[in-house]
């Protein structure tokens, strides 16, 4: 039969993205190290699939249908499949997010028609002004409205565990041996790791924490406790415990520095001429951290979950670096990777 790549619609285009070598830390670790580039995506993130999948089923459960108006609070990628979907399917759109999403990831929603309500980041969860509360709220008011929110709706873990999980096994032929992934809402990790260890208990999943969230603690200790510090990455780590993190199936969290983050991404792209985005690069920080933790002929696997061009204006821009206090410091981790690079 003819592969003529053609389809009905942008939404057939969702999953079954590439998984490209990391040849630099596949060397450094003495390991084979994969990235799932999830901004192979038509919404160029991982969020793509959850967004399809829970509409999908808010649909068949009666929820919303033609004129509807979905609402969600988002740092931004999950926005940008909502509308993306919505735009296609004929849904009105509204989305709140946090003030510290960047400005390019917000101009690309509302080139898709979305509404946006930008929310205070530095207020706790719970607050009024949250972009959690915002959502809920607008939910309540807006009649034909339907609040899909991420952090609960277990539809956003089945995503992965119908998709992402399978195409990781299939893809590693079976030989995956750790699945490292950044955690916010927690369906990535939980999702495909579930599947993952239905496979095979011994696979070790792995989730990436930042500075200001409280996901590690909680998993090492069961005690939620107020994050210390602000982060300036979009997409790791959260002030809340979202349903759909399933501690049980989750091996350990390892925390990454925004400024690590931020380097080793911009590592990425030079070395490996991948361009992702910021969580990407705490994912690779992470295994930077780990990198003397792994046996020869391990397998992993990692999940880059956007493409760095939703960045431009943070971690690929070196007077934002600069502003950060990112090009000061401790170079350990720049003079490390100098070091591979010989
Ligand atoms: N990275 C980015 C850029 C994201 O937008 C998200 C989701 N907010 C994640 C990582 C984490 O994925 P999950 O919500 O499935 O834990």
């Amino acid at each position: 039969m003819k592969h003529l790549n053609r389809f009905d619609n942008i939404l057939d285009l969702i999953g079954k993205t590439p998984m490209v070598k990391l040849r630099k830390m596949s060397a450094v670790s003495n390991t084979l190290v994969y990235a799932k580039m999830e901004s192979f995506n038509p919404g160029q993130s991982v969020k793509d699939r959850i967004a399809y999948h829970m509409i999908n089923r808010a649909e068949m459960d009666g929820k919303i249908k033609k004129g509807s108006t979905i609402i969600e609070a988002t740092s931004g990628n999950t926005g940008f499949s909502v509308a993306m979907i919505s735009a296609m399917k004929g849904y009105k759109c509204i989305l709140t997010v946090k003030d510290k999403a960047s400005e390019d990831k917000i101009k690309m929603i509302k080139a898709l028609g979305a509404e946006v309500i930008k929310c205070p980041s530095s207020v706790p969860g719970n607050h009024p002004d949250s972009y959690y509360s915002r959502a809920l709220k607008l939910s309540k008011e807006i009649p034909d409205s339907y609040y899909l929110n991420q952090n609960y709706d277990k539809g956003n873990s089945e995503a992965h565990y119908l998709t992402t999980g399978p195409e990781v096994w299939e893809q590693s032929e079976g030989r995956i041996t750790h699945f490292v992934a950044a955690a916010s809402t927690g369906g990535t990790l939980s999702g495909a790791g579930k599947f993952l260890k239905e496979r095979n208990p011994d696979i070790q999943i792995y989730g990436v924490d930042s500075e200001a969230s409280i996901l590690k603690d909680f998993h090492e200790t069961g005690t939620y406790s107020e994050p210390k510090k602000s982060s300036s990455l979009e997409g790791v780590g959260k002030n809340i415990i979202p349903a759909n993190v399933n501690f049980e199936i989750i091996d350990k969290f390892i925390r990454v520095s925004d400024r690590d983050s931020s380097m080793a991404a911009r590592y990425l792209a030079r070395t490996e001429g991948i361009m992702a985005g910021y969580s990407s690069g705490a994912v690779l920080a992470a295994l930077w951290q780990l990198r003397s933790h792994f046996s020869p002929g391990d397998f992993l696997v990692v999940l880059f979950p956007d493409h760095g061009s939703r960045y431009l204006t943070k971690i690929y821009d070196p007077e934002w670096l600069r502003a950060m206090g990112f090009l000061n410091g401790s170079q350990q981790l720049t003079t490390e990777k100098e070091k591979i690079r010989q």
